[in-house]
């Protein structure tokens, strides 16, 4: 006797943590669905961020520097031979390269405005040997693509590296060749 009743309660419990069970998993889909875990997981795809965007690119040799140049290829700075090399990623082998070092051609060693005007103009060009040996800009190009640049993340640092302005000369260079 004292079994069955025993079983009786056993049963009984059991019946009602199912019950539980099923109220809990009527109640759970109308809580705020999984909206606790996501910020967990969210910051540490933020730390592993800054790593992840250049994965898809060369390496670069010790001392280089890259930028990205939103929707039209990249900058990279090469500190030992002075200059800055624009890669198009819309043509194959598609560079273009300009120094930074004060010269006698038009505008020499600030090249930023140019090299982005450049990057920029890639889909109005068909080809590697069109965009590399037809391009052409114009002053108000350089002058905007310079502004375009300067709003990025780090530019104040990469427009250091141009050689320093003349007395009354302005940010883009009125001449660049
Ligand atoms: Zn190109």
């Amino acid at each position: 006797m004292n079994m069955a009743l025993s079983l009786q309660i056993v049963v009984a419990a059991a019946a009602r943590a199912a019950a539980a069970a099923a109220l809990a998993g009527r109640v759970v889909p109308n809580r705020a669905p999984d909206a606790a875990p996501a910020p967990v997981h969210d910051p540490e795809a933020g730390h592993a961020e800054p790593h992840a965007p250049d994965d898809d690119l060369p390496p670069l040799p010790a001392g280089a520097e890259r930028i990205r140049i939103p929707g039209c290829g990249y900058l990279v700075h090469y500190p030992l031979d002075e200059n800055i090399v624009a890669v198009c990623p819309l043509h194959t082998d598609c560079k273009k390269k300009r120094t930074l070092k004060s010269g006698n051609r038009a505008g020499q060693g600030r090249c930023l405005g140019f090299l982005v005007s450049w990057l920029q103009s890639g889909s109005e060009y068909r080809d590697q040997k069109h965009h590399v040996n037809g391009f052409a800009t114009t002053l108000p190009k350089r002058q905007r693509a310079r502004q375009d640049f300067m709003q990025l993340p780090n530019a104040d640092h990469w427009a250091t590296k141009e050689r320093p302005k003349a007395s009354e000369e302005p940010d883009e260079p009125v001449r660049f060749v």
